[in-house]
């Protein structure tokens, strides 16, 4: 294959995947001006548009309403019983999700990207085809994200994943949900404010691992208290077709019987229909394209970044690697690192958790002592209502230099609160910082401020 320039195949930068961190890399590759095409086979947006961030949040949205109606009542409204249509929900979203890839192939374009649609394949380091056109990258950016995975079991045929929520053609009587990551707690949440008799099942102790443990016990204490019925310490061994549904049976001996039966158990990196091999870019374990700090693969002009790379699955972070990468690729601006410390991050559960830095656990192994500060209240709001559900928030504190190093938050709107905390964690503040912080009251937010008591 050719590298003529001159080739209107011939690009100085081809992005493979039109998601998050693809579509942040080619717009500013071509902004920086570099010829650039981007290639992509499902949908514009990737993962975080389609069947992610963007409906997720949307059906936490709507499902939310169950709670607001009945608090309404609190505050002397009378509503009639309110019914919940799914399609109208399901359909309004995605119609919002088309507005959202029409702005991103308005952006592409804008930009002076081109977009080509169809699956890539490498035909060797630097030709990719797609269909039956060859495409030439001087460098080639590989961003093809990840897709949901399923455990081995029998009847998996009857098993759905993230992404067939978002199109159910009917919403299930009854759910059991699997895994207890992000999406698990989140799709437990959203079924169970639908109107869905909800089961969260994990195969630990207790969920969302990794996590502050003072959340996590926090959040499992709400969820129970709303509803969802939660079956840690077991998993599914295999699902069959019974006459009033799904009959999955577990390795604790029981059986659930369910309308849907829905896998959260994490993801994995989209490599197995680009044919790598013949370029010879390294591989992990799991599938993902190793890469440097610079996203840099081993054959030296083919980069990686975002979910393909099986580090940190967040939006924010792909589209700053690809700042980062295309900083330093297309302009003579110093060459930057990406900083992942102290990213910080939301489960949309309900109620939300917001946090950013160390847990109590890794600050103890890193700095030894600490001071923990703890707020365990009910929110101002519910107080007129019937909610029962209460917010907590948590600081940690590095005992020797007084800084701030785990902010942990678990009530309502915890990430858009945690969105500010997390600039003053990053900034490396120390507790006296947060002292001298007047609060805005009455919110919720100003306990992080107020907080002067240690935990006993
Ligand atoms: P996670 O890796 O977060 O969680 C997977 C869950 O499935 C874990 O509880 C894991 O258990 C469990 N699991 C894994 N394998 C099996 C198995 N064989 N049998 C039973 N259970 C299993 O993945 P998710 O799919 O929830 O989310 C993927 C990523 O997407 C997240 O890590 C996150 O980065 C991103 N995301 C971010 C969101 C946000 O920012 N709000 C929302 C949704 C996703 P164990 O703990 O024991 O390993």
């Amino acid at each position: 294959m050719t590298d003529s320039t001159a080739n209107e195949n011939s690009y100085d930068l081809l992005v493979l995947g039109a998601g998050s961190g693809g579509v942040r890399a080619a717009r500013m590759a071509a902004s920086y001006g570099a010829r650039v095409a981007v290639i992509e086979n499902r949908f514009l947006g990737g993962t975080c548009v389609n069947v992610g961030c963007v409906p997720k949040k949307l059906f936490v949205y709507g499902s939310h309403f169950a709670e607001e109606f009945s608090d309404a009542q609190g505050y002397g409204w009378q509503l009639p019983k309110a019914e919940f249509d799914w399609p109208t929900l399901r359909d309004n979203k995605t119609r919002e999700i088309e507005r959202l890839n029409g702005v991103y192939a308005s952006l592409l374009d804008g930009a002076g990207v081109e977009r080509v649609w169809g699956t890539a394949r490498f035909v060797d380091a630097h030709n990719v085809a797609v269909d039956d056109r060859v495409l030439y990258g001087k460098r080639i950016l590989i961003a093809t994200g990840g897709r949901p995975t399923l455990p081995e079991f029998d009847g998996q045929e009857h098993a759905l994943v993230s992404d067939d929520l978002f199109y159910l053609e009917r919403l299930p009587r009854r759910a059991v949900v699997v895994g207890g990551g992000y999406i698990g707690v989140e799709f437990a949440g959203i079924l169970h404010g639908l109107g869905v008799e909800s089961t969260l099942l994990y195969r630990g102790e207790l969920f969302l691992r990794g996590f502050d443990r003072t959340i996590r016990e926090f959040v499992r204490a709400e969820l129970e208290q709303k509803g969802i019925a939660l079956r840690f310490e077991t998993n599914v061994t295999a699902i069959d077709a019974g006459p009033e549904g799904k009959r999955v049976q577990l390795t604790d001996g029981t059986e659930l019987e369910v309308d849907a039966a829905i896998f959260a158990t994490g993801r994995v990196p989209n490599t197995d229909q680009l044919n790598l091999s013949v370029t010879q870019v390294a591989l992990g374990d799991r599938g993902e394209i190793l890469i440097d700090e610079q996203y840099q693969t081993n054959v030296p002009h083919i980069y990686a970044l975002g979910d393909v790379t099986d580090r940190v699955q967040l939006t924010p972070v792909a589209i700053a690697e690809a700042m980062v990468l295309t900083n330093n690729l297309y302009t003579d601006n110093p060459k930057r690192v990406l900083d992942y410390d102290n990213i910080p991050t939301a489960v949309f559960c309900q109620p939300n958790i917001g946090t950013v830095g160390l847990t109590e656990e890794e600050a103890a192994a890193q700095f030894g002592t600490l001071r923990v500060y703890e707020s365990n209240f009910r929110p101002m709001k519910y107080t007129l209502t019937s909610n029962s559900e209460r917010s907590l928030m948590k600081l940690i504190v590095n005992d020797a230099d007084d800084r701030v190093v785990g902010v942990h938050m678990a009530g309502p709107d915890a990430g858009e609160i945690i969105q500010g905390i997390a600039i003053a964690v990053k900034a490396g503040l120390t507790k006296a910082d947060f002292d001298q912080t007047i609060g805005i009251h009455p919110t919720a937010a100003e306990e992080f401020v107020t907080m002067r008591a240690e935990r006993a």
